[in-house]
């Protein structure tokens, strides 16, 4: 790379980054995006990223409207039941949330990781003013008023009216700011592989709740021409470590069991990864010349798919803000406005998934019952049912 001044200079090229640097090249922006890391597109290959990601409907039509979407429809799986399962007593009584209730659309569509990377890197390629340089870190930030000025780790200096820090939930960006975090741990680790199964999903996503933390089933598309699915298990981090390295054959009946057998037997059909749960919030989502998306801003449990959504919805109203007014980039109007479209809503969707995963967790017979009351009333009462389902496809 050579020393260089561009329109909008994007640290972190996960899928949030890589997602950011097609949007604003897609709009005429002249972008760099770099990251440490190469994307692993391969789901076999050593440092692939495992986990799936459920793109609900507005990140959906955003990713369409900048031209991803059609990239990774062979490898989508549509989520039109929504089932809650209560496992903790004797008797299983599903609860079912169905797309159509609201929509003529499925409430969105399941990805792999490592396939949505394939796709960003497909996009990225029919973008002329968009420069990814994987391999290269931002190693420090200097902001002045017109411009963010940063040194790469290969010596490089760029100058950017715009920084979009994507360098994730230990963003070395915001730290260079001084933006601060609120951080929870919640003693947890979530296990993500996919597994085969017998019976088909019927592209029904079921969570099925005991103590410890959900056990999450969503559809993939069918492996070997066996039905598959995506698992995300969380449990205290003791016993999630023990089932990290359980041999395989221990591990498939363990999961079985704790699936309440609602695919039938499963089979592990990927590694297994664990991931620390955490939830954090960045105290501001911008600095001078700066703002903050994905986990470099916010960061939720994996429940009710709302961590990429929201970066998703990030990136949208920056480049919303970035349209309207391309003069404006990077300044503090346009940030301060970014912040304020965003900061409210984050809040509250974090605060709002805490809840349900420190209920979820809980093994203690009053939590049971309240986590039965609270599936039936949520699902029984019609007008809570439409409004939380508008909610999770944010079209209420
Ligand atoms: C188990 C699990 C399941 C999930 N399921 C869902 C789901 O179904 N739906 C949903 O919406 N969300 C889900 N999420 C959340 C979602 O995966 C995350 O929000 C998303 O992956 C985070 O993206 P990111 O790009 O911000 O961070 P990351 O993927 O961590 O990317 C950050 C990037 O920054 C790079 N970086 C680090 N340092 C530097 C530097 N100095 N310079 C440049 N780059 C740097 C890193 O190499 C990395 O590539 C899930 C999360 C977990 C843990």
């Amino acid at each position: 790379m050579t020393d260089g001044t561009t329109d909008v200079l994007i640290s972190g090229g996960g899928v949030a980054g890589l997602t950011a640097a097609i949007a604003f090249a897609d709009a005429g922006f002249g972008v760099v995006c770099v990251d440490p890391t190469p994307p692993v597109t391969d789901r076999n290959a050593d440092g692939a990223d495992l986990r799936t990601t459920a793109y609900l409907q507005p990140g959906n039509s955003f990713l369409d409207r900048i031209g991803v979407w059609p990239k990774v429809t062979p490898h989508a799986a549509p989520l039109q039941v929504m089932r809650i399962l209560d496992a903790s007593g004797a008797t299983h009584e599903p609860h079912d949330f169905d797309a159509a209730d609201v929509s003529d659309a499925p409430f969105g569509y399941n990805v792999g990781n490592w396939a949505m990377r394939a796709g960003l890197l497909d996009r990225i390629s029919e973008l002329p003013n968009l420069q990814f340089v994987p391999g290269v870190a931002t190693q420090s930030v200097l902001t002045r008023t017109d411009a963010a000025h940063v040194t790469l780790t290969d010596g490089t200096k760029v100058t950017a009216r715009l920084l979009i820090a994507a360098d994730g939930r230990a963003s070395p960006t915001r730290t260079a700011l001084g933006i601060g975090v609120q951080r929870h741990d919640f003693g947890q680790t979530a296990l993500t592989f996919a597994v085969s199964h017998a019976q088909p999903h019927q592209n029904i996503s079921t969570e099925v709740h005991r103590s410890g933390g959900p056990f999450t089933l969503v559809p993939l598309p069918d492996l070997g021409g066996r039905p598959c699915s995506a698992v995300v298990w969380m449990e205290r981090a003791a016993t999630a470590k023990t089932l990290h390295t359980m041999d395989e054959a221990a591990f498939n009946a363990a999961a079985t069991e704790r699936s309440a057998g609602v695919l039938g037997d499963l089979h592990l059909a990927s590694r297994r990864t664990a991931w620390p749960i955490i939830s954090q919030l960045a105290d501001r989502f911008y600095g001078e010349r700066t703002a903050l998306v994905a986990e470099a801003a916010h960061v939720v449990p994996p429940i009710g798919a709302q961590g990429l959504n929201m970066s998703l919805a990030d990136i949208e109203a920056l480049l919303d803000l970035a349209q309207d007014q391309p003069d404006a980039l990077g300044t503090p109007a346009m940030l301060q406005a970014y912040h304020a479209a965003r900061y409210t809503d984050v809040a509250l969707r974090k605060a709002g998934v805490g809840l349900l995963n420190r209920v979820s967790m809980q093994g203690n017979p009053l939590a049971q019952m309240a986590r039965r009351t609270g599936a039936k009333l949520l699902h029984d009462v019609k007008p809570i049912r439409a409004s939380l389902m508008r909610l999770g496809i944010g079209a209420g």
